[in-house]
Order: C-alpha cells, then structure tokens, then sequence
C-alpha cells in the first residue's frame, strides 16, 4: 500500500525524549539545501524557521504520494473497480489514522476539507447558518487568525448576530477575567485559537470549554498551530469542534479536517452541494448522504489526505510530546539568544507560555527588511502582521518578525538568528 514505509526512517526517540535532529533532518530533503551561492560565493545553508505558514514533508510523506499516483491512485467511493477500492481503501485509513491522532470516537466525526480555513467556513455555514439567530453573540479573541474572524463577521453580517472580542493582557494572554462579563445566555458559540499563530501563546483551553458550558455555548478550537506540535485528545477536551490544515504539519497542501461532535455534525446542513454528499437526488430536492460524506462534496483530496495519513505516521514515530519539548527547548534558547539584543521586543508572554513561536519587533527596523535581510543568511522568517490585523493593533504595531521552529530546527540555527540579528541591528546603526 502507498502508506509511508517508517522501518527505514531516520527517526529514533531517546529514551529522555531528546530527539536525534540530525537523523531527523536527513529525511528532510529540502532541509539541506544551499542558497544564495554564486560563482564568486559559496552560498549559505537554508535555516527554515517559517514552520508556522508551513512546514516542510520528509521522504516519506513524499514518497507516499509518489507512490499513491503511481500504484494507488482512481477517484473514491465511485467506481467498481480494483483501483477505485486501492484508493478508497487508502483514503479511508488516513481519516482512521486522524482520527486516532485526535482521539476522535468515531471516524464520522472526522471529515476532510481542504484546509483550516475551509473547516471554520464550513461551520459557519453549516452550523451558523441554520441555528444562529439575529441577537446571538459569537465570542472570539483579540488573538485569532483572520480565518477564525472573518468567516464569523460573515455570519454575522448574514444572521444579524454580535462579535464580541475577549481581550488579550499585555503579556499576550488571554483576559480570563473579562469571561465573566463576556460569556452570556446569547453566547452560542466561542472560537478560540489553541495556540496564537503570533504570539506563541499556549491557551488554557480547558478553563474556556468549561466556562463555555456553563452558558451552554459551543466551542469550535482553531488547532491549526496545536495539532502539529503538541498532544490533542478532544473528547478529553470536550471541544465540539476542532479544526486544523495537514501543510502545517508535515502534509501536502490542499487537506484539512474538521472534527466536530456527531449529533452536532448530524444536525448540521450541508455546505456544499454536489457530488458524493448525497444519498438520492431527485428533479424535486437532494436528501443528504450520512457522515462523513455529507460534508465531502465533489471529489475530496484524496491523495493529500493520504499523505497526511504518512505525515502522521511520521509524527507518531518521533512522538508528539518529544517534538512539543524539543520545541519549548528552542522557545525557550531563542528567548535568551534574542533577548539580549537591544532594542528587540518580544511578542506574547514568558516561554513557559509559549510554543515555538517567537514573534518580536526590533527598534528603528521594519520587519519585512529584517525578513529581507535574514534571507541574505540563509534564515527564512515570516514578516508582516501574519493574518492577525486585529491583534497588531492592539499591539499597538503594524508589523512584526516571526521565527517558528518545528521538531528539525536545532538550537544552533537558533543561535544563527540570533547573530544575524545581531548584524542587522548594527547594520542599521551605521546607518
Ligand atoms: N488559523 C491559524 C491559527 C493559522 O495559523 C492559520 C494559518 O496560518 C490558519 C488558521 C489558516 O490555515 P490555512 O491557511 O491552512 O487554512
């Protein structure tokens, strides 16, 4: 079957939890590639710390899809056929294999959209649509993505129903305290980032779904930055939905997943209509297929799917809680190697707060031309306001730098910034 064959990987776990990074790092092609060289120049290693826009895929996810067109590949649940069940087959353990990963009950309740953005519209159409009423209050955070604010304002604007923000401290937490004026009677749902794509921040999401329940309102998780580096059990968690996109986490681009609670998907109308999420379609109306198939219209991912599937496999083998503290180990390197560089602010709270994101702006320098300039070393960070707008202005900032490492960056490409930063800023004095 194309699934990844792991028995040749690299990836070994020490006993401590340490991780071998430079086994790690070999099954990561691009990883060793060498930039900027000319004839006069040897060039520069690439040092890619923009994990959290996208992470890069080992051989073996790459390999899976290689060998899933060239073995395995037909369209699914349609043909009678040898190939169609390969792929099927295929397709169906890769939604068996997430929804072990999330420790999801059923695999209904894990359905396949093309990304994280796509699974919050979906619920914004799907659940919103049909059960948010003009008055209903809808409360997010000061620190979410635009995918999980815009589709809401959306819905607002459609059903006439309030946003309200729950406010972040200056440490780049969230308010808890203001829950208690903010969660009301008319709260239907709460949707909240499990980890800010800006800040780092690790949120306590226990306290917000319990709090959450007490109002009776949903709460629908934004994972997109939890899913790929830290443990994620969602009846544990209670979350009724969870959204997240394979490319953050070793997988192709173009597959997502939205998990939500059966009865909830049950009640749910379909997004989109089309292909595949019927069970009979007459000149009168459609009546909709059962899950997970009703939210699956036309031909879904497949082959993405399926090495998300292989991404996973991945993941399990190294074992997400060595990579979550491999990367609270840089978190925590990079705070004391950028710290001591005047001028640099950093964004979001202590590392003990933090994932392996760590977001600053440097006195005197636009961000993009500390991205520009990192580039010239070989080191790839993200520049700008990161598709959080609302959250730089209550930062008081327009833009801000991003480095964001993954289970193969080691503590001396971290260090590497550090001293690139370092040039920057004595760069710009000279000015
Ligand atoms: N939510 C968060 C927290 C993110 O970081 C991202 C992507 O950066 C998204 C949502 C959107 O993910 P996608 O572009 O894969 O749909």
């Amino acid at each position: 079957m194309a699934t990844a064959k792991s028995e040749n990987s690299a990836m070994k776990v020490a006993s401590d939890s340490t991780l071998d990074v430079e086994r790690i790092r070999a099954d990561f092609p691009i990883l060793s590639m060498v930039l900027h060289a000319r004839e006069d120049r040897p060039g520069v290693p690439l040092v890619y710390l923009d994990n959290a826009a996208t992470t890069q895929r080992p051989r073996q996810v790459i390999q899976s899809i290689v060998d899933t067109y060239e073995q395995h590949y037909a369209n699914v649940h349609r043909g009678i056929h040898w190939l169609s069940d390969q792929s099927t087959d295929l397709y169906e353990e890769a939604r068996g294999k997430v929804q072990a990963f999330i420790n999801a009950q059923a695999r209904e309740e894990v359905i396949f959209t093309h990304g994280t953005t796509e699974s919050i519209n979906l619920v914004a159409r799907g659940w919103g649509d049909k059960f948010v009423q003009p008055g209903d209050e809808i409360l997010l955070t000061e620190m979410e993505h635009h995918a999980n604010i815009v589709p809401w304002q959306q819905l607002a604007e459609r059903s006439g129903a309030v946003i309200r923000f729950l406010p972040i401290t200056d440490d780049g937490q969230l308010a808890l305290d203001a829950l208690d004026q903010l969660l009301t009677p008319r709260t239907r749902l709460v949707a909240v980032t499990a980890i800010s794509n800006v800040l780092g921040t690790i949120n306590p999401l226990e306290v917000i779904v319990a709090r959450a329940r007490a109002v009776e309102a949903l709460v629908l998780v934004d994972a997109a930055q939890s899913v790929p580096h830290q443990k994620t059990d969602v009846q544990a968690l209670g979350a009724d939905f969870l959204v997240f996109s394979g490319h953050k986490m070793l997988g192709p681009t173009g597959v997502g997943v939205l998990y939500g609670r059966r009865e909830l998907l049950d009640a749910m109308s379909p997004f989109m209509g089309g292909g595949s999420m019927i069970r009979r379609v007459t000149t009168a109306g459609f009546e909709p297929a059962e899950l997970p198939a009703k939210f699956e219209a036309g031909t879904p991912p497949i082959v993405p799917a399926i090495g998300l599937g292989a991404a996973i496999d991945y993941l399990n083998q190294i074992g997400i809680d060595a990579i979550h503290e491999h990367e609270m180990r840089l978190c925590r390197r990079a705070h004391e190697a950028l710290g001591s560089i005047a001028g640099l602010r950093f964004l979001g709270p202590a590392p003990e707060h933090k994932s392996g994101i760590v977001s600053f702006t440097l006195a005197g320098v636009h961000a993009h031309d500390i991205a520009q300039l990192l580039d010239r070393h070989g080191i790839a960070v993200r520049a700008g306001h990161h598709c959080a707008m609302p959250l730089h202005k209550r930062l008081g900032i327009n833009a801000s730098s991003r480095a964001s490492f993954y289970f193969y960056n080691t503590p001396a490409e971290v260090e590497q910034l550090a001293r690139a930063i370092d040039d920057i800023k004595r760069i710009f004095r000279r000015k």
